[in-house]
């Protein structure tokens, strides 16, 4: 059940007890209005006519001649009986009757009960003690006395309400008779309720409105307070999920930070980029272009979530390169499509610069999927901090691959160095081992080298030195390397290759030294030559400084043999392969190579 289900059944079921309250209210108001009113009224009626009785009493009393004697006897003189006669008619009652104290009716507007005894027991038990008696009865019309003046049909059923008085005479403590009064307060009573009734809507009214107006009140501060509540909730609500986001963003880059700057080569990089964004940024595809070695373009290295790349762009082609910023294609009215993210659908995207110590190496293009162009627009700056992650993370890959370099390469040649031909002579020499590979090792030494520094200068020394090292790494081919272990020292390893190929290849790099012409300054310096001894493994040496060794004594036999030329290891061949004895092979050597013999 949603949380937004609940809130709806609870308004409802809210707006319910209020329908129900006000329904109840309204049938009470109606039932009040209808019930109450009557035996309030009676009650009220009560009250008045044991006044009025109390003044018909009096105003009988005061009449009579001698009262005390006409009730104690039960007899009426004439003038009494005039005044009790015409009495109906100078007041509401409409019809009395006097009784002596023994309960004999001495006198009535109805003559015929005159005589007549009271036999209801009340008489003694109530009016008897000097109580007034009060009753309230609806009688039938024609029972009226009078009422045939007033109305056409006395047979109908219609009933009047009609309230019969009691009253007592006391004198001294002493029942003297009564009077028993009967008046018709059909009229009154309708009146009263009727006005009881009118009052009682208009309050009842009043009472609703205000209680209507109340309960509006409560019910609209109940709301308020309840949308502050829940707006309030909303909002705490965003900023967990905002702080969930973020947490989860920083753990991710954190991790992704992590990884980088573990991998090894930028290839493993590019790979670990591919997979954090896909998952960081689902929202987007991307791809990744890095500067070639020369920086005159950019070469595509990766990319993820159904992204491409091309091979090769040029910086041109990009806006943010070009600008030096990240460009944001689709939130500007006007906007230029790079022309890298050609065949472009109007998608919008992202380039950001890739940056390094300052220098500008590549760029991260990030496009929105097709169905994603919100969360694409959300998401630029964590793709901002991506960018910055794998920028520092390529950094420190190129630093560690330059300083790798570095403590692996010669400075003046750029060959590989000592400490790494031992590496990979004992790599090389472990590999032949188990696959059975040939493996040779060629050792070479500029001739006469310490001549022509002190004829020439150190620096062209160096020159030819570089310029030797130059052919050296252009001779080597696959997995072939050239290192210069020190001086004018310099040291091929060529695994694979027949003997008869190693010669060749020997050959071929004496020749290539030999026809190397070198400028310094104004003038080419002379002609240089090497010497040059093979040795092959296993069959010269089985361990890395063995097979230097043989390699060694053959260069020396070369150097002792008249230099320029090449010798093979004793074990081999210990015969050394004299170019003059072998000129087709070898070729000639040249007698004007500019350093004197020793
Ligand atoms: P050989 O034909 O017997 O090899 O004679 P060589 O003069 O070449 O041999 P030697 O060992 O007597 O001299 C080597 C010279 O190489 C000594 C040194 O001045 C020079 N040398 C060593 N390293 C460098 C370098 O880095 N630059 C320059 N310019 N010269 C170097
Ligand atoms: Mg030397
Ligand atoms: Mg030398």
């Amino acid at each position: 059940m949603t949380e937004k289900f609940k809130q709806n059944l609870a308004q409802q079921l809210r707006s319910l007890a209020l329908l129900l309250l006000f329904g109840a209210m309204g049938v009470g108001s109606v039932w009040a209005i209808l019930a109450v009113p009557a035996p309030v009224v009676d009650r009220m009626l009560e009250a008045d006519i044991r006044q009025e009785a109390e003044l018909w009493r009096r105003r009988v009393v005061l009449q009579l001649e001698d009262p005390e004697t006409t009730f104690n006897e039960g007899s009426v003189t004439p003038s009494d009986a005039r005044f009790l006669s015409l009495l109906p008619e100078a007041s509401d009652i409409y019809r009395f009757r006097l009784y002596t104290p023994d309960g004999m009716i001495f006198w009535s507007t109805r003559t015929d009960e005159i005589g007549d005894f009271e036999t209801r027991s009340l008489f003694d038990a109530v009016v008897g003690k000097g109580d007034v008696y009060y009753k309230h009865e609806r009688r039938l019309k024609n029972e009226i006395d009078g009422m045939a003046l007033h109305v056409a049909d006395l047979n109908s059923d219609e009933t009047r309400e009609v309230a019969v008085v009691y009253v007592p005479l006391m004198h001294n403590a002493h029942f003297d008779g009564a009077i028993e009064f009967y008046t018709d307060i059909t009229e009154r009573r309708a009146t009263f309720i009727q006005r009881a009734r009118m009052s009682l809507s208009v309050l009842t009214g009043i009472s609703m409105i205000a209680l209507s107006f109340a309960v509006f009140m409560v019910f609209k501060s109940n709301r308020l307070r309840l949308k502050q509540v829940h707006d309030r909730n909303e909002s705490e609500r965003e900023i967990m999920n905002e702080q969930l986001r973020l947490a989860r963003e920083v753990q991710l880059l954190g991790e992704l930070n992590e990884w980088l700057q573990s991998s090894r080569s930028l290839d493993e990089l590019f790979d670990m980029v591919a997979r954090f964004m896909t998952h960081i940024l689902p929202s987007s595809e991307g791809s990744i272009y890095v500067y070639s070695n020369s920086r005159d373009v950019l070469d595509g290295c990766s990319s993820w979530n159904g992204g491409s790349h091309k091979d090769h762009i040029h910086s041109e082609e990009c806006w943010g390169l070009r600008r030096g910023r990240t460009y944001e294609f689709g939130s500007a009215e006007i906007a230029f499509v790079c022309e890298h993210a050609e065949p472009h659908d109007g998608r919008p995207y992202y380039c950001f610069p890739i940056l390094a110590h300052g220098e500008t190496v590549g760029l991260m293009h990030l496009r929105a999927r097709q169905t994603a162009f919100d969360e694409f627009g959300a998401c630029r700056k964590l793709a901002q901090m991506c960018a910055e992650q794998i920028s520092m993370a390529i950094a420190n890959v190129r630093m560690r691959d330059q300083l790798q370099d570095q403590s692996v390469r010669d400075p003046l040649t750029g060959l590989f160095n000592r400490r790494h031909m031992n590496d990979s002579l004992r790599k090389f020499i472990n590999s032949s081992q188990h696959s059975g590979k040939t493996l040779s090792l060629v050792a070479v030494d500029v001739d006469h080298f310490k001549k022509f520094n002190d004829n020439h200068g150190h620096d062209a020394g160096d020159m030819v030195l570089r310029a030797v090292g130059s052919v050296m790494e252009q001779t080597c081919e696959g997995d072939q390397i050239a290192c210069r272990p020190g001086g004018e020292e310099f040291t091929l390893i060529l695994p694979g290759l027949s003997r008869e190929d190693v010669m060749t290849k020997a050959e071929l790099l004496r020749q290539s030294i030999e026809a190397i012409v070198v400028r310094y300054g104004d003038k080419s310096l002379p002609r240089i030559t090497i010497s040059l001894g093979v040795a092959h493994y296993p069959a010269n040496g089985a361990m890395p400084q063995e097979l230097l060794r043989s390699a060694d004594e053959a260069l020396y036999e070369a150097k002792a043999k008249g230099r320029n030329q090449i010798c093979i290891a004793s074990g081999s061949s210990p015969e050394a392969r004299n170019p003059s004895s072998d000129a087709e092979f070898f070729g000639p050597p040249k007698p004007d190579h500019g350093f004197a013999a020793e």
